[in-house]
């Protein structure tokens, strides 16, 4: 079992956000690394906190990396000066994922823009709008992890619910390494299907995102569960991402109001640690 200190887990990345509110960037970089964790994911407003020139300096004195900055995107506002601006604030946001040595920053769509119904109009936007972004992306060296989020989040964060979807945009934009997939779990977990889609996603994967389904969960976004505690087979999902030859990390995203954030950090970092141990 593994615990709080020992030897470094390559294979383990923990998100900022599971420490959303019991630690600031700086202890949140301090906890996973006296606890041998040695990767993370940086949450946007957790370096918007402290700029991207500390945040730099941090993780390489806490010789954490980051893998990822989350989250980017939010590209389905009308409109020729929201178009502008969403491309504007995703290339700054490219620049600072670059400038904490992040490889890929995790992209959502964005969802319905207020007052809208119409979802084909909001899903051709943010289309295009990606692609609009991939040549800043490739200047960059950081690669767009495009994530489709589970459906009840449809209306405010994703237009796209499906990994069959994500995999069908790429196809459709026929685009180089600059862009590819964050799978998360607990996002895709019921789609029919998945297997096939995990392995037609293949290398295209560049992110395993993971939590668990609580079958009592209060809030579809906020009330994530711990990797064993709820309904999703996170050890057979897990198996077939490693299966396409992904070779990057678990990476454990908690967003959890009501339980996890609440709790001391040590004790949710080694609770991560014993729960991914079990998943082999
Ligand atoms: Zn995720």
């Amino acid at each position: 079992m593994a615990g709080a200190g020992g030897s470094a887990d390559a294979g383990l990345c923990i998100h900022q956000v599971t420490l959303m509110e019991s630690c600031d960037f700086r202890q949140s970089l301090e906890c996973l690394a006296r606890n041998s964790v040695t990767s993370t994911a940086v949450w946007r407003a957790k370096l918007e906190e402290i700029g991207v020139g500390s945040a730099a300096r941090l993780l390489a004195d806490t010789g954490v990396q980051a893998v990822s900055l989350c989250a980017g995107g939010l590209l389905t506002e009308p409109g020729a000066a929201a178009s502008r601006a969403a491309l504007d604030d995703n290339r700054r946001w490219l620049d600072a994922a670059a400038a904490i040595g992040a490889a890929t920053m995790v992209t959502l769509t964005g969802g319905l823009p207020q007052g809208s119904r119409d979802l084909d109009a909001a899903r051709q936007r943010a289309k295009e709008r990606l692609v609009g972004l991939l040549p800043h992306a490739r200047a960059a060296g950081v690669r767009l992890a495009l994530e489709p989020l589970h459906p009840m989040v449809c209306g405010y964060r994703s237009v796209i619910s499906t990994l069959a979807e994500a995999n069908d945009w790429l196809d459709e934009i026929g685009a180089g390494d600059e862009l590819g997939i964050a799978l998360d779990s607990y996002a895709v977990w019921w789609e029919a299907g998945l297997g096939a889609e995990i392995a037609r996603a293949g290398a295209r994967i560049l992110n395993f995102h993971c939590a668990d389904w609580l079958p009592d969960t209060g809030d579809v976004r906020l009330d994530r569960g711990m990797p064993g505690d709820g309904l999703i087979d996170n050890r057979g999902i897990w198996r077939m991402v490693k299966a396409t030859g992904f070779a990057g990390p678990i990476e454990v995203e908690i967003f959890s109001a009501r339980n996890w954030w609440k709790r001391d950090p040590d004790e949710v970092v080694r609770t991560v640690k014993e729960r991914v141990a079990e998943m082999g």
